[in-house]
């Protein structure tokens, strides 16, 4: 599949609920109104969508959300999608999570063909994360990344970095990371969804960021590339592999290879725009023709690029829906 722009599609992101059991600080308000429940896709529309995008040419699916591991029996879709990474159809099936509830799911994501997994985690501080997630306990986290890792699968840790909040853990995290065999990308905070208060203020380019990871050794350049818009490093004397994806002060949208599913049935084509097509309509009423049909618009419609530069500066511009709405 080809956008209007030439770029070839083939990842498809998908976002099994906007529901969530944390209230991370940078992605939503604490108050955050969610679709209701009658709006969903069931996980047969799920994956009669997402069979149709694979047979157009997607290769790769990521799971995401809301919280993914959080709608009920997550399992049946997971095993569902899986089935395409064994009949080699797909190449690739992933997810990302908060790593609350993956020590239950990390033996039937490695059965179902997953093999890396994003968990994100901002802090290994006990209270800071409490704070952050507005919640969480890093407890139950750091026990689901313990049986992630014993299940066999290759974890990617997403750090978001927030100045003034977790820029003193970054050397911590980055040394937990490594000792642990686990990648770790870093992530600048995007201008998405109303009433998210002190975001802007803790916004921080990941040039700044990473210095003490400079100071503590050398970066190298790596051509290791994921579906996603990461570049990737390689840190000595650590040992570790990172990531920096930099949405807003090195724009990768020239790249893009992806569309994105919500949980309402509507596909966006950008994580930073308005566009949208409605699957669940198509599916209903009018079928698998109409999901072809549609697909092809979405393709055409798909932006060259986000606005998040001018999004920061005036907020008159910004998205309402929040990154849990399309899936980070
Ligand atoms: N709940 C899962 C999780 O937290 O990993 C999956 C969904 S979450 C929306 C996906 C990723 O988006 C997470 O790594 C999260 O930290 C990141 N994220 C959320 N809001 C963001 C924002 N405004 N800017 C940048 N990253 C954000
Ligand atoms: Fe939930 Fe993920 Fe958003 Fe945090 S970043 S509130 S865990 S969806």
């Amino acid at each position: 599949m080809q956008d209007s722009f030439g770029r070839k599609i083939d990842y498809l992101r998908i976002s099994v609920t906007d529901r969530c059991n944390f209230r991370c600080t940078y992605c939503m308000p604490e108050q955050q109104t969610f679709m209701p429940r009658s709006d969903l896709l069931d996980y047969t529309e799920i994956a009669l969508i997402a069979g149709r995008f694979i047979r157009h040419g997607i290769r790769k699916i990521r799971l995401t959300g809301g919280e993914p591991l959080a709608r009920r029996d997550v399992d049946v879709l997971i095993r569902q999608l899986g089935r395409h990474v064994q009949s080699g159809v797909l190449d690739e099936l992933t997810l990302t999570t908060n790593g609350s509830r993956l020590a239950r799911f990390a033996t039937t994501l490695f059965e179902s063909g997953v093999r890396r997994i994003n968990v994100s985690l901002d802090s290994l501080d006990a209270a800071r994360f409490r704070a952050l997630t507005r919640g969480g306990e890093i407890g139950e986290v750091l026990d689901g990344l313990a049986a992630a890792k014993r299940a066999g699968l290759a974890v990617r840790i997403n750090m978001v970095a927030l100045k003034g909040v977790n820029d003193g853990e970054l050397l911590s995290i980055a040394e937990y990371c490594a000792a642990n065999g686990f990648d770790l990308a870093l992530i600048e905070t995007m201008p998405l969804g109303d009433g998210v208060s002190g975001r802007t203020g803790q916004f921080v380019a990941l040039d700044q960021f990473i210095e003490p990871l400079r100071q503590a050794g050398r970066l190298a350049p790596l051509d290791h590339r994921t579906a996603g818009p990461a570049r990737y490093f390689r840190h000595e004397p650590l040992g570790l592999r990172l990531g920096l994806i930099t949405p807003m002060t090195h724009n990768f949208c020239g790249d893009c290879n992806r569309l994105r599913l919500a949980s309402d049935g509507k596909v966006h084509m950008c994580l930073g725009s308005e566009f949208h097509v409605d699957f669940r309509d198509a599916i209903r009423s009018g079928g698998l023709d109409a999901v072809d049909a549609l697909l092809q618009k979405a393709l055409r419609l798909k932006p060259e690029r986000h606005d998040f530069e001018r999004q920061m500066e005036d907020r008159s511009l910004r998205l309402h829906r929040h990154m849990n709405a399309t899936g980070g």
